[in-house]
């Protein structure tokens, strides 16, 4: 018996799966009848649904269905990439189609990063780039423009918090730190890159904070940086909105990562916030790496200057 599942439009995956369960149906009173190594052939036949060459609507990606190819063609930068979030977005972005250069401070960093990503058999290059120094933003855009002469997404994702304590308790050089770092430098970085984003419709995102939300009274002037960041965003759509260039903001919740260590390794933080928002689990950094690859997508076309939060709870109406 040879079952073919072609042509859904709509809701597609789940048509799919009733025919699936429909066709086991018969195949298992076929096989009751008939003993036949079908199986594996419907499996195929639907694995084979997943994998079309034709362009797929980005829906399938939340799935974890492999969408190779949707951003193909085009080039993405991401700061703060070897390691945690940024690494994960660049490797979604990456898997999805797009060249990446990834970034960070330190060479041993983005050496790792790269080898990894290569050994993965995906195109990436890689460069430091300190954020907040000029001559390595430089750098950055020289290497991103090596590989196709422009640049289609930015993703500001590299952030500081050198300080655990309270806003008014914060020396000048640290809020100038933080303020650099979170604040500023995306800025300028995308004013260095623009020239070279306007010759296509370009995607920026810029990484918040749920602390830009829930300000917690530990991470006083990083609260503050965050919350900025959804104003930049909101300011940085209205003014590249001409240029065809969407402007929106990650909200990540508490994520697993080096970075975060000071607030989910608080047991007595993390169980009464957990509690609180019910919580189910914290999250990973792959959580966050889908919805930037959906808001670089074409499907992302009518969507600017947004602040989208993935949490694992909401914490707006
Ligand atoms: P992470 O695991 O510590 O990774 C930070 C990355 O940024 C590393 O690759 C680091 O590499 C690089 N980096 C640090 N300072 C930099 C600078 N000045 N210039 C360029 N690169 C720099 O951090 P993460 O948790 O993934 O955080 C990433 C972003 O998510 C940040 O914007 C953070 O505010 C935001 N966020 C995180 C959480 C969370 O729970 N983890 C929650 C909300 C928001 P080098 O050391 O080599 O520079």
């Amino acid at each position: 018996m040879v079952v073919m599942v072609l042509g859904f439009v709509e809701n597609w995956q789940e048509r799919a799966h009733a025919a699936i369960s429909w066709a086991a149906g018969l195949i298992q009173q076929e096989a009751s009848q008939t003993p036949t190594n079908i199986l594996p052939g419907v499996t195929c036949g639907y694995r084979g649904l997943f994998y079309p060459s034709a362009r797929h609507s980005v829906r399938m990606c939340s799935t974890g269905v492999d969408r190779k190819g949707i951003l193909a063609n085009q080039v993405a930068v991401v700061t703060g990439s070897t390691s945690g979030l940024g690494f994960s977005i660049a490797r979604r972005l990456a898997q999805d189609g797009t060249h990446v250069v990834i970034s960070s401070r330190e060479q041993q960093n983005v050496d790792r990063a790269m080898d990894e990503l290569q050994r993965e058999g995906l195109s990436v290059t890689g460069t430091v780039c300190h954020v907040e120094k000029a001559e390595d933003r430089e750098r950055l855009v020289t290497k991103a423009l090596e590989h196709c002469g422009a640049i289609d997404f930015l993703v500001c994702n590299a952030a500081v918090n050198p300080l655990v304590g309270s806003t008014l308790g914060t020396s000048e050089q640290i809020w100038d730190k933080i303020l650099s770092v979170n604040l500023k430098s995306p800025a300028l970085l995308l004013s260095q890159l623009l020239p070279y984003m306007e010759k296509r419709r370009g995607a920026v995102n810029l990484v918040s904070s749920i602390a830009a939300y829930i300000p917690q009274v530990e991470l006083g002037v990083y609260n503050i940086s965050k919350t900025a960041l959804l104003g930049l965003t909101r300011t940085l759509a209205l003014e590249l909105a001409p240029k065809d260039i969407w402007v929106n903001c990650l909200v990540p919740g508490i994520i697993k990562t080096d970075f975060s260590k000071v607030i989910h390794e608080n047991e007595a933080f993390w169980n009464s916030f957990s509690e609180h928002y019910q919580l189910q689990r914290i999250g990973k950094p792959e959580d966050c790496a889908g919805i930037v690859s959906f808001l670089c997508s074409p499907d992302a076309s009518y969507i600017t200057g947004e602040n989208i939060v993935v949490a694992g709870f909401s914490c707006r109406l």
